[in-house]
């Protein structure tokens, strides 16, 4: 059972030191009872109210990692029902179906689509991270050299599908550095894949007929020692299977429910034989609530979409997106090429670094941190202002690259241009940009 406010207030050490970002440990303890801090502030914590604690202050739904290296896929974690209400965590993984019954042009399709879908945006890599194999054959071996393709020519996550038990043994064996989730524990098999489970440290996903089998089943799979579940309720018609996500997320976050506190597997693949209805149903599973969303294939028309969703999704709504700050070369720019100053909101430098694209005018572009906030708002914010500008500037390094002394800053905070030369010194010329980014383009030529 979780801890309430005050039981957890007792375990604290009530100094009230503000060390954690609240004013009281009372307060600390009622946020910590929430889901909305974490034990990690708090330093002062002993180890042994630690590990009383560590169940209180644990996500609701446990997270976990499929998958090992860059591409390793962590899902769970999460602590709200809409993403208002705070942030959603991690977001699902999109897994690609591949059978042992394919043939050989289809795998090999599968997996080049696999590698090439993959899609560049606000300077992230969108794409899809998992491939589900499954053992339909009932051929141990060729199960076992279908995975061994998989894992030596792609990166994936990788779940391992059969109903035999042989079948999952060696499949598991042949990846098991790739830490997959193995596919599906279920009455019949339990003991014997809480066994290689634990014997791999893979997750293992438990499969059901209904909720109440689903909940026995995690508390016998949890008591034997395995920590990392993945819950398949076994739903494959649409509505019943959005009616169990959402059960199993309430159940989790508000009666705290343990027994169903873990990231869950949808498999829209097995819904509906029609593509786009499939991304449709993929969707819905991507704002409520999959851990991991199995689909047919992957097909740029409808995969491009889901990933677009999901990025908007799980983008913390409480932080914008930034980019470092530094200097950013755009179209190979000579040491007399334009240098333009802007500020890290993702968006500004995107919009920004493409108009400068499109004016063919290989540039500097240096970026400030202004903690995320756009040129108008940092400038009104006060960290867009001309002693600012001008520390950063001296600082970047841009002298190292250009022999000019000219920079151009954003047209709408053209009122820094004083502060700012002043700040930069003698020697320098702050060159007023256009106030649209749109016209940038045209500006750079017409200056060129
Ligand atoms: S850091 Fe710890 S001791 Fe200090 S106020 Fe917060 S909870 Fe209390």
């Amino acid at each position: 059972m979780a801890l309430t406010g005050i039981e957890i207030f007792k375990l604290l050490p009530k100094t009230n030191c503000k060390e954690c970002g609240v004013p009281t440990c009372l307060a600390f303890a009622m946020n910590l009872a929430a889901g909305k801090a974490e034990l990690s502030s708090c330093p002062y914590v002993s180890e042994e109210a630690k590990a009383k604690l560590s169940e209180a202050s644990a996500p609701p739904i446990r997270p976990l990692v499929i998958g090992s290296g860059d591409n390793a896929v962590k899902i769970g974690g999460e602590t709200v029902l809409f993403r208002h209400e705070k942030t959603f965590v991690n977001k699902p993984g999109f897994a690609l179906l591949i059978s042992d019954t394919m043939p050989e042009a289809e795998v090999e399709g599968r997996l080049r689509r696999f590698k090439e879908l993959k899609y560049e945006r606000v300077g992230l890599v969108l794409r899809g991270e998992i491939i589900a194999v499954k053992n339909e054959s009932g051929d141990i071996g060729k199960f076992e050299a279908l995975i061994k393709k998989i894992k030596g020519e792609s990166d994936a996550a990788i779940i391992v599908m059969s109903d035999e038990l042989e079948a999952l043994k060696a499949g598991v064996a042949a990846c098991a550095e790739r830490t997959p989730l193995i596919y599906a524990a279920t009455n019949d098999n339990s003991e014997a894949l809480a066994d290689l489970a634990k014997e791999h440290k893979c997750p293992l996903a438990v499969k059901a007929d209904n909720m109440e089998a689903l909940s026995l089943l995690s508390d016998k799979l949890t008591a034997a020692g395995v920590k990392d579940l993945v819950l398949d309720t076994g739903s494959r018609t649409f509505r019943k299977a959005f009616e169990d996500e959402v059960f199993i997320r309430r159940a989790a976050l508000i009666q705290k429910n343990r027994s169903l506190g873990f990231p869950t597997i949808t498999f829209p693949c097995e819904m509906t034989k029609e593509p786009m209805k499939e991304a449709m149903i993929a969707a819905a599973f991507v704002a409520k609530y999959a851990g991991i969303i199995v689909l047919s294939d992957f097909q740029g028309e409808t995969l491009f979409p889901l990933l677009v969703e999901r990025l908007n999704i799980y983008t913390d709504p409480q932080r914008p997106m930034m980019m470092q700050q530094g200097i950013y070369p755009i179209g190979n720019p000579t040491e007399d090429s334009p240098a333009l100053i802007t500020t890290n909101f993702a968006l500004t430098y995107f919009i920004v670094s493409s108009e400068i694209e499109a004016s063919r005018v290989p540039s500097w572009l240096l970026v400030m941190d202004t903690e995320g906030l756009s040129v108008l708002t940092a400038w009104a914010a006060g960290k867009f202002v001309g002693d600012a500008i001008g520390t950063f500037v001296k600082k970047s390094g841009i002298t190292d690259k250009v022999k000019h002394r000219r920079i151009v800053i954003p047209g709408v905070a053209a009122g820094v241009s004083g502060d700012l030369e002043e700040e930069l010194g003698a020697g320098w010329e702050v060159k007023i940009g256009p106030r649209e980014a749109a016209h940038l383009s045209a500006y750079l030529r017409m200056a060129s």
